[in-house]
């Protein structure tokens, strides 16, 4: 078994060897610029753009037309959100979000915020999914864009997509959503979903870094949208810049891959993801899973263990690539907004670890980081004085919930 292990694939995937293998050509001898099909060169790097568009197109259910390539989801989450703001500003200045949003939407809805457009923040529930009530009262004459992820990051939990989009359609509002985590792992049909605009990226798909997408609807309705950047018209003038071809031929045999494998992979996934579950649950208590159970991604699981410092945890595993809270977040050393929305106290979400399983994993390796968690987590306890009072009788001391399960804080916390 090769190690470390790498169960952190919501942060980045590794690329598939067969997405390198179609990648390599365009770096030695297909290196031309799309944008000059006047010779061979540019010739050949426009047609295989335009096969890997195809391919992306075909993945979500859209026009090949209705893609534009980006640098990756962050620009795709700013271009679309500010660019149908600054489109729309005659109809309306209002835009709904979520709290648990990736921060390439929650800061551009701030930025925006500060520039005068109004936005909404919809809370979650406690299974970090928002309440389609609450969002359809928020509802003005004045909003323009609600945009909502397809799956967390940091807990993998799913929202009620089909319901905003048939909503959103009722009330003439376009709706975005930010599908990075789940394109690629689960179906996406942007027509049968009725999604407006939709954000993607190649490295959440074993594709390389640094290249994205962003899908707007063409009919029914057309959406507008107003580039971010000036430049050369590329991207029919919405995202200009010389395309990355590599990295572009590299997204679209990402999502060749996924279109053919991806319901036998998500089958082995949730497999994988259920057996990691059991075995950690059935040998220590004290364990909170965290995010709806029925409406998440098939290889997610977030967890916090009380009694035990995140960080701690953390360090323990020298052979486990795991994370404790997003890889975005952690970074800065904030705790997770996402579990804080939740509702989870504090010191759940510093013991929190998110697993993020993926293509290469084996069996063999998730018994070896269920048996990891296990050991590591007792050992810590073992030197934790209050651990050691709450063995001592209190036994409501533990803080302990069950999938779908209310959270309980008793015994003085
Ligand atoms: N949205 C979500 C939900 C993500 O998980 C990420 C990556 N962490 C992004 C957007 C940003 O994607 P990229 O790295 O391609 O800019």
């Amino acid at each position: 078994m090769k190690q470390p292990i790498y169960l952190d694939h919501h942060a980045t995937t590794p690329v598939d060897p067969r997405v390198l293998e179609a990648m390599l050509p365009v770096f030695k001898t297909d290196f031309g610029n799309a944008q000059s099909p006047h010779h061979a060169f540019g010739e050949k790097a426009k047609t295989l753009v335009e096969k890997a568009r195809g391919h992306l197109a075909s993945l979500i259910g859209c026009e090949p037309e209705e893609i534009i390539f980006t640098s990756g989801a962050t620009e795709s989450n700013n271009l679309a959100i500010e660019g149908v703001c600054e489109a729309y500003r005659e109809r309306g200045n209002h835009v709904i979000t979520c709290v648990t949003e990736h921060s390439s939407v929650l800061e551009t809805c701030e930025r925006l915020e500060r520039q005068g457009v109004d936005v909404t923040f919809l809370p979650v529930e406690e299974d970090g999914r928002i309440s389609l009530e609450t969002l359809k009262k928020d509802v003005t004459s004045k909003t323009i864009l609600i945009t909502i992820m397809m799956a967390n990051n940091e807990i993998g939990v799913l929202q009620p997509i089909r319901e905003i989009a048939q909503f959103a359609k009722e009330r003439g509002i376009l709706f975005h959503t930010d599908a990075t985590q789940a394109v690629g792992q689960m179906p996406v049909n942007v027509t049968e979903d009725g999604i407006h605009l939709l954000s993607f990226s190649a490295h959440k798909m074993y594709g390389p870094k640094g290249v994205g997408a962003l899908y707007v609807r063409s009919k029914n309705p057309r959406v507008r949208i107003v580039p971010l950047m000036d430049g050369g018209g590329h991207e029919k003038g919405l995202r200009p810049g010389t395309l990355n071809v590599p990295g572009i031929v590299g997204f679209g045999e990402a999502c060749a891959i996924c279109k053919k494998e991806m319901k036998e992979e998500a089958r082995r996934l949730k497999a994988l993801r259920d057996r990691l579950k059991e075995q950690i649950l059935n040998n220590l208590e004290g364990v909170t899973v965290n995010g709806s159970w029925e409406h998440r991604l098939s290889n997610n699981l977030n967890m916090s263990f009380s009694y035990v410092e995140g960080e701690s945890l953390l360090k323990s595993f020298d052979t486990i690539a795991v994370s404790s809270s997003s890889a975005c977040t952690s970074v800065h050393l904030k705790v997770s907004y996402v579990l804080k929305a939740l509702g989870l106290p504090e010191e759940l979400i510093h013991s929190s670890l998110r697993f993020g399983l993926g293509r290469f994993n084996t069996e063999e390796e998730i018994d070896y980081v269920a048996e990891k968690v296990v050991e590591n987590v007792k050992r810590l306890r073992s030197m934790s004085t209050l651990y050691e009072i709450a063995q001592e009788g209190a036994k409501d001391y533990i803080l302990a919930r069950l999938p779908g399960e209310k959270l309980s804080v008793e015994g003085g916390k």
